[in-house]
C-alpha cells in the first residue's frame, strides 16, 4: 500500500484533501471511464513532509518509481524510450482551486535523447524541438531557478535576427538554436546542466511544484482566499496527449451551464491546432466552443455525452479542459466549475427543478456574499454613449474608472481612494494586486477562460477580455480604439462587464434587477426568481432576526422593503452631521447651566421628528435608538487648525478661543473609546433627558397619530452597571414625564451595548439593569485587540493583515477565538442572570457571513446591519440555521 503516490484508479472524488480538487477529479473520472490519460499523484502529505523537513519522504521515490511503471503498462510507452518517448506534465493542484498561482511543468521525458524519437513518432520536427526548448526553458526557470529575462531576451534577440514578430515564424533549425542556447544559460547561470535523465527530470519537477506552495502568487492568493498556509499542494503526474498535432487536434475548455449568466447549455472555448496552455493563458483568441460541432461533429457528441455524466455525477456545474489528439477525445481536468454570482444562483434553482438536488442543497450552494453582488448597480440601459471598444463578457457587473496600464499604479490609485480600471493585453498572475485593487480588468486578448476572465469572476471584480479592436501602448501609457480614438492613464471609462463592452467616460449606473426585485417582490426573470426562492427559504429556516442599521426614515424604508424586521441600531449622533453639527458644538460650549439648557433644548425639534419619522417608517417593529456616542473630535473644529487661527489674528474672534480652550479641553490622544457613550451622558447635566423626551415624545406623537411605534433605548459604552443604573434612572424618569403629559402609554424597554471587553465580562450584573443587550462588535473587536479599525487597516501597521499574521481583518469578520469568547461568555452570563434577555448584534458584522453563522451558534437573537446587506444576512441566517441541523 503506498502512502504517498494513488494511482488515478486508486482515488476518488472524496479524497481532495489528499489528492488535492485536480488529482480527486481525475481519479473520480477515471472511475467513471471517461477518457482520461494515465496518471498517478503524489499526495499534499508528501508535500508537506517536504516542506517540514526540507527533503521528500525516503518513500516516495520507490513509491513514484511503481505508479509511473504502472502509466508505462497503460500508456504503452516508456519515460526515456528513444523510438516513441512517454512525456509526462507535472501539475501542483490542491484542496482549494488556485490557478495559476503554481507551478506546472509539462513535456518532462524530453532530452538530446529522445526529441528525436518525438519528432517521428508525430510525424512534426518542429513540434519536437519545440516541445523541448519549451522544457528547458520551463525547468531552467521553474526548477533551476534561472532568471526568465535571460530566455526571453534569447527569443526575442533570434527573433529580431529573423524578422520574425511571432513565436511560431520561427524555423525548426531556430528552435534547435534556441534549445542549445538555453541549455548554455542554465549551465553558465547554475553551474549545472540541463538534466539529460527523464527519472531525474521528474523528481526535481515534483520537488519545483512543491515549493512553489510557498511561492509568493501562492501566498498573496491564499490570504486573499482565506486558504490556510498548511495544507501543502498535491502534485499530479499524467501522461501528455497533443492538441497541436494538425487539423484534427486541438484544445479547449468546456463548461456544462454558462458559468456567467447560469443558462443552460454547453459552453466553452476551443483553440483548433493548440497545446492547452494556450486556453488559459490567452495568448491566442478562441473560437465557441460551438464551433467543435461543426470541425469534428463527433468529439463533439462525445464531449457533451461526458459532460452529462459529470454535471448528474457531481450534480453542478462542472467544467473540464479537454483535448483532441488526431481525432481522439482526452479529458484532462475537471472540477466543480467557478461561477459569478448570477449563475450561483440560477444554477442552483435550476438544479433544484431538474431534480438533481433538494432544497437544503439549492440554499447551500448560495450565500450572502453572492447575494451583496447582485445588489450592485449596472449602467442605465438608456445611456447612449457608443463603446470604444466591445470584448468578451467576462464577468458582469458595471464599474467606472481611471485607466491604469500596470498593476503597481492601480494599487497606488487604489489606496488613494481613487477608482481604477487596470487594462492589458492579457493577465498573468503577477497582475493579481492590481486586479484586486482596481474596479474592473480589460484585456484586449483572451477568451472567458483566459486567466483574467477566471480571476475577475472569482473576486468578483467587473471584467471585459478579448477587446481586440484596442491597441495598448504600454510604454506611451494609452491606448487606441479601433476608430483612432487615443485614451490616455488616467481618463475615465465605464467598463460594461455583463455586455462586454467599455466605454468613454462615467456611465450613469442603475440599480440592478435584483435588487428591484427584493424591494418590490416583483420577478423580472430567472435570476431574480431564484434569489427570491432562496430568500424565502432562509426566512423559513432561520432563527436570527434581521434588522438593520439606519439613521434616516429613507434608510429605514428601505431596509424594511429589503426585509429588515426593524432596526437594531439609530446612531443619533448621525443625526447632527452637516449643518446640524453647529447644535452639538453649541451643546459643548454652553457655559453654565442656563446657557447648556438652551442649548439642549436646541436638540429637542430635529430629533423628535427625525424619531417620529424613523418610528413610522418602521411601524409595529422594534427600533434601537442609541444616545449620542459621537467621537467628539469629530464634531469640533481641528485643534492645530483652531490654534494657528486664534495665534495669528490680531485680536483672535473670541469664539475661536472659547472654542480652542473647548477643543484642548476635550482632547484625547485615542479620541475613539474616550469620552463617548455614556460617559459624555453623565459628563453633560441634561443630556439623556433631552434625547428621551425626544423618543418619548416621537413615540406619544405615533400613538396618537394611530401607529405601533416600538421604540428601544440604548445606552452605548457602559463599562460598569452603575453607569447604566443611572442613566436609566433618569431616563425611566422622563419616560413617566412624558406618559403623564400625553396621557400615552409611552413604554421604551431600556437596554445597552456591550462593546467593552468589561461589560461582557461583568454581564450578569449589567442584565439586572438592562431590558437587552446589543453587542457592539466593532467597539468590541477594538477594545479588546486594543487596535483601531484605521490603524488595523493601514499597510504601515506590522499586524496589518497584509503581513500574513491573521488571514483576515477582525474588524471585518468576528475574531471568533477573543471577540467571539467575550461574546459567548456575555450571552451565557446575561441570560444566567435573566433568561430572556433578547441579544442582538449591532456591530459591521452583523452582515458579514461567516460572523452570521457564529452569531446563530453563539444563540443570538437578531443581527443588523447596513440596509444593502440585509438580504445577504436573511440568507446566510437560513444558512446558518440549516448548517447547524
Ligand atoms: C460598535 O461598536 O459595534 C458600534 C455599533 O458602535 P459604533 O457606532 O462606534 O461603530
Ligand atoms: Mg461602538
Amino acid at each position: 500500500m503506498n502512502h504517498y503516490v494513488y494511482e488515478f484508479a486508486e482515488g476518488n472524488r472524496e479524497m481532495a484533501d489528499l489528492l488535492g480538487g485536480k488529482g480527486a477529479g481525475l481519479a473520480e473520472m477515471t472511475r467513471l471511464g471517461l477518457p482520461v490519460p494515465p496518471g498517478f499523484t503524489v499526495t499534499t502529505r508528501a508535500c508537506r513532509a517536504f516542506l517540514t523537513t526540507g527533503t521528500e519522504p525516503p518513500e516516495l521515490g520507490t513509491e513514484v518509481a511503481r505508479a509511473l511503471a504502472a502509466l508505462e503498462r497503460t500508456a504503452g510507452r516508456g519515460l526515456g524510450r528513444t523510438d516513441d518517448p512517454l512525456l509526462l506534465s507535472v501539475r501542483s493542484g490542491g484542496r482549494y482551486c488556485m490557478p495559476g498561482m503554481m507551478e506546472t511543468i509539462l513535456d518532462i521525458g524530453l532530452c538530446d535523447a529522445t526529441v528525436t524519437g518525438l519528432a517521428k513518432a508525430t510525424g512534426q520536427e518542429r513540434l519536437a524541438w519545440d516541445s523541448y526548448r519549451r522544457l528547458v526553458q520551463m525547468f531552467g526557470q521553474t526548477v533551476m531557478g534561472v532568471d526568465s529575462g535571460l530566455f526571453e531576451r534569447t527569443i526575442t534577440g533570434l527573433k529580431a535576427a529573423r524578422g520574425a514578430t511571432e513565436d511560431n515564424e520561427l524555423a525548426t533549425v531556430d528552435l534547435i538554436l534556441l534549445t542549445e542556447k538555453f541549455k548554455a544559460i542554465i549551465h553558465r547561470e547554475s553551474g549545472e546542466r540541463f538534466p539529460q535523465d527523464p527519472v531525474d527530470q521528474l523528481h526535481r519537477a515534483i520537488r519545483a511544484v512543491f515549493a512553489s506552495w510557498n511561492g509568493e502568487r501562492a501566498r498573496i492568493h491564499r490570504r486573499g482566499d482565506h486558504i490556510p498556509d498548511d495544507l501543502g499542494t498535491a502534485v499530479t503526474i499524467q501522461a501528455m496527449v497533443f492538441g497541436n498535432l494538425g487539423v484534427n487536434s486541438g484544445t479547449g475548455v468546456a463548461f456544462t451551464r454558462d458559468p456567467a449568466t447560469g443558462e443552460r447549455g454547453l459552453y466553452g472555448d476551443y483553440l483548433p491546432d493548440a497545446q492547452g496552455e494556450d486556453v488559459v493563458s490567452g495568448v491566442r483568441d478562441a473560437v465557441p466552443l460551438a464551433e467543435l460541432k461543426r470541425l469534428a461533429p463527433r468529439s463533439y457528441i462525445e464531449l457533451s455525452d461526458h459532460l452529462r455524466t459529470l454535471e448528474r455525477h457531481y450534480q453542478d456545474l462542472c467544467d473540464v479542459e479537454f483535448t483532441l489528439e488526431r481525432g481522439k477525445l482526452w479529458i484532462l481536468q475537471t472540477r466543480i466549475g467557478k461561477r459569478t454570482a448570477e449563475a450561483a444562483f440560477r444554477i442552483a434553482y435550476d438544479l433544484l427543478d431538474e431534480g438533481l438536488i433538494d432544497r437544503r442543497e439549492a440554499l447551500s450552494r448560495v450565500n450572502g456574499a453572492h447575494l451583496t453582488r447582485l445588489l450592485f448597480p449596472r449602467f442605465a440601459t438608456d445611456a447612449d454613449n457608443a463603446p470604444l471598444a466591445t470584448g468578451i463578457a467576462a464577468s458582469p457587473g458595471a464599474a467606472v474608472g481611471a485607466v491604469v496600464f500596470d498593476s503597481a499604479t492601480a494599487v497606488r490609485r487604489a489606496a488613494a481612494g481613487e477608482p481604477a480600471v487596470l487594462v492589458r493585453k492579457e493577465t498573468t498572475p503577477d497582475d493579481l494586486p492590481g486586479m484586486i485593487a482596481a474596479q474592473a480588468v480589460l484585456t484586449t486578448r483572451g477568451g472567458r477562460t483566459s486567466h483574467a476572465a477566471a480571476v475577475a469572476r472569482g473576486m468578483g471584480r467587473v471584467c471585459v477580455c478579448g477587446a481586440a479592436s484596442l491597441v495598448v501602448d504600454q510604454e506611451g501609457r494609452r491606448l487606441t480604439t479601433g476608430s483612432g480614438v487615443l485614451v490616455h492613464e488616467g481618463d475615465t471609462v465605464s467598463v460594461d462587464g455583463t455586455a462586454g463592452t467599455v466605454h468613454l467616460g462615467a456611465l450613469p449606473l442603475a440599480a440592478s434587477d435584483v435588487g428591484r426585485a427584493l424591494e418590490t417582490g416583483e420577478q423580472s426573470g430567472p435570476l431574480s426568481e431564484a434569489v427570491l426562492r432562496a430568500l424565502s427559504h432562509a426566512d423559513v429556516v432561520r432563527r436570527l432576526d434581521v434588522r438593520a442599521n439606519a439613521d434616516t426614515p429613507e434608510d429605514a424604508a428601505r431596509a424594511r422593503r429589503l426585509g429588515a424586521q426593524g432596526i437594531g441600531l439609530c446612531r443619533t449622533e448621525h443625526m447632527f452631521l452637516g449643518e446640524r453639527k453647529a447644535l452639538i458644538e453649541a451643546m459643548i460650549l454652553a457655559d453654565g447651566e442656563s446657557a447648556r439648557e438652551e442649548a439642549l433644548a436646541d436638540l429637542l425639534p430635529p430629533q423628535r421628528s427625525d424619531f417620529t419619522a424613523i418610528l413610522a417608517a418602521m411601524d409595529g417593529l422594534p427600533v434601537t435608538i442609541r444616545l449620542l456616542d459621537p467621537p467628539l473630535h469629530e464634531f469640533l473644529p481641528d485643534r492645530t487648525e483652531l490654534a494657528v487661527r486664534v495665534a495669528t489674528a490680531t485680536p483672535p474672534d473670541p469664539r475661536d478661543v472659547r472654542l480652542l480652550a473647548a477643543v484642548e479641553r476635550m482632547h484625547e490622544r485615542n479620541a475613539m473609546p474616550g469620552m463617548r457613550g455614556v460617559r459624555l451622558a453623565l459628563a453633560v447635566p441634561g443630556l439623556v433627558a433631552v434625547q428621551v423626551r425626544a423618543i418619548a415624545e416621537a413615540v406619544a406623537q405615533r400613538m396618537r397619530d394611530g401607529g405601533s411605534p416600538r421604540a428601544e433605548i440604548m445606552i452605548p459604552l457602559v463599562g460598569a452597571v452603575e453607569e447604566l443604573r443611572l442613566v436609566r434612572a433618569e431616563a425611566e424618569q422622563v419616560l413617566a414625564q412624558v406618559a403623564a403629559e400625553t396621557g400615552q402609554a409611552v413604554r421604551c424597554p431600556i437596554g445597552t451595548m456591550i462593546e467593552l471587553p468589561r461589560a461582557a465580562l461583568t454581564a450578569g450584573r449589567i442584565a439586572r439593569h438592562a431590558d437587552f443587550f446589543s453587542f457592539g462588535t466593532n467597539g468590541l473587536t477594538r477594545t479588546t485587540w486594543g487596535l483601531s479599525r484605521d490603524d488595523a487597516e493601514a499597510s504601515s501597521f506590522p499586524g496589518c493583515p497584509d503581513t500574513g499574521l491573521f488571514t483576515g481583518s477582525p474588524f471585518e469578520t468576528l475574531d471568533e477565538e477573543g471577540v467571539g469568547r467575550l461574546v459567548t461568555i456575555a450571552v451565557r452570563e446575561g441570560r444566567a442572570a435573566k433568561a430572556h434577555l433578547t441579544m442582538g448584534v449591532c456591530g459591521e458584522h452583523g452582515g458579514e457571513p461567516a460572523s452570521v453563522h457564529f452569531f446563530h451558534r453563539a444563540g443570538i437573537d437578531y443581527v443588523s446591519c447596513s440596509p444593502f446587506r440585509v438580504p445577504s444576512a436573511r440568507l446566510e441566517a437560513g444558512r446558518a440555521a440549516l448548517a447547524a441541523t
